[in-house]
């Protein structure tokens, strides 16, 4: 999967491309992230990327010229690509959104500064807006990472067997169970017996009632939507 970003601070991206999970993919050429510093298509004297907001308003918006040459410059003659704006304002992300973009061969992921963009460039770019969560942050590459990150765990080859995305949180409207690993006891604390019994079926029973206990408590909202599907 190939995802080119459109960001003013590129560097915030050095990191995230070489480490952990993404920086193997990357390796292994499964996945290739492009990164796009806006400000290198200002054609400003002064390579300026935001100015004052019509109205009055209070701040700086992005302005459209340099995001819209970046934008063209990476679509080069392509087409029928997705172009991501990250926005509050945008359609709640979330884990089935991030099952349906991982599909994607590739994807545009613009982020936003200040109070935000010119909203000509959204309508020039087709952009779909896309948030992270009812708050707001400073920029667009926070959330642009969080993104990333949640959209390659389902590209094929990203994760490996052991890290399946099987069994966890989110899947069929439940939380993950609860999980615990060597020693036997901690501090007093010791490790359901009924995991060490090598009884799967008895396991698997735990483990769901524990998903259950989990998903009821710190989120009834899933729980309810949990309920409502094994009904029917
Ligand atoms: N004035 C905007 C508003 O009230 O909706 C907020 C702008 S915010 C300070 C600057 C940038 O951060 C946005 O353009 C966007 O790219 C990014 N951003 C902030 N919060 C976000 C969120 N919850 N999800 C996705 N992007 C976000």
């Amino acid at each position: 999967m190939k995802i080119n970003i459109m960001t003013i601070f590129p560097n915030m991206f050095d990191d995230f491309k070489r480490e952990s999970l993404i920086g193997k993919a990357i390796n292994r050429g499964i996945l290739e992230i492009n990164i796009y510093n806006i400000r290198d298509y200002s054609k400003d004297a002064h390579k300026s990327v935001d100015d004052e907001v019509y109205g009055g308003g209070n701040g700086m918006l992005m302005m459209a010229q340099p995001i819209y040459d970046c934008y063209k410059a990476i679509m080069d003659g392509k087409s029928g690509i997705n172009t991501y704006y990250m926005s509050p304002k945008g359609k709640k992300f979330d884990q089935d959104l991030a099952i349906e973009m991982s599909k994607e061969e590739e994807i545009n992921i613009l982020c936003g500064h200040y109070e935000g963009v010119d909203e000509r460039v959204l309508t020039l770019i087709s952009a779909k807006e896309l948030s992270i969560g009812d708050y707001v942050l400073t920029g667009g590459e926070i959330p642009a990472m969080v993104v990333i990150d949640s959209i390659s765990r389902f590209v094929k080859g990203v994760l490996s067997n052991d890290e399946s995305t099987s069994e966890e949180s989110f899947r069929n409207n439940l939380l993950e169970y609860p999980q615990w690993t060597r020693p036997y006891e901690y501090e007093g604390l010791k490790v359901p017996d009924i995991l060490l019994s090598g009884d799967h079926k008895k396991v698997r029973d735990f483990n769901l009632e524990k998903a259950i206990e989990v998903t009821k408590k710190n989120r009834p909202d899933l729980y309810e939507k949990y309920l409502k599907e094994l009904g029917g």
